[in-house]
């Protein structure tokens, strides 16, 4: 295996910045306008994985949506490889949105690697998570990260862990 393609879907609830991270990742840019997305965009970038010897393109769904989804966004859903769920870190409320998602999407495809991205990080004299909140609901995912698609803190790291996560389950065979 020298290249791997997967598809990877991002999640959450409106206004918490899954456009942003994801342009963040793809271009580097944070434009910081909020242009409400419409259904789903998508995006790839190919990132190396030098430990496994392979180049990995990622196909990033940004899919529109709430704290609850309803058929067609599942539908976008169909064959993602990993999941990236973003909630608000100054929006406590976004946390709950995460985990109904989340619940969702295990009910209906299993389980997929997946990493929480508390996102907002550099507005922190607004940020109402604490370290015990972010601990407990980070433990339902395979990694949780304090990111900021402004400054760009953490975003790529979040979306390599993931991606190393994908190819490690590929290896195994799952
Ligand atoms: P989406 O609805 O989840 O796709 O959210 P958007 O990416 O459109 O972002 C919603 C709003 O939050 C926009 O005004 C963004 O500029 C802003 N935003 C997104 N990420 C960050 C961030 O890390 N820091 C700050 N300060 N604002 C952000
Ligand atoms: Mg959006």
């Amino acid at each position: 295996m020298t290249q791997l393609t997967s598809k990877v879907c991002v999640v959450g609830d409106f206004a918490v910045g899954k456009t942003s991270v994801v342009e963040r990742f793809v271009t580097n840019h944070f434009s910081g306008k909020y242009l409400s997305t419409v259904g789903v965009k998508i995006d790839t970038k190919e990132i190396e994985q030098p430990a496994f010897g392979i180049t990995h393109k990622l196909v990033v769904w940004d899919v529109a949506g709430s704290d609850s989804f309803g058929d067609r966004e599942f539908a976008y859903l169909r064959g993602a490889s990993g999941y990236i769920f973003v909630a608000d870190g100054t929006r406590p409320l976004t946390f709950e949105a995460v985990e109904t998602i989340q619940s969702q999407i295990g009910e209906r495809f299993g389980a997929a690697p997946s990493v929480l991205l508390v996102n907002k990080r550099d507005l922190v004299a607004e940020w109402e998570v604490s370290d015990e909140r972010f601990e407990s609901i980070g433990a339902s995912f395979n990694g949780a990260f304090r990111t900021s698609a402004k400054t760009g803190d953490d975003v790529d790291v979040a979306f390599a862990r993931l991606a190393q996560l994908i190819v490690e389950r590929e290896l195994r065979g799952e």
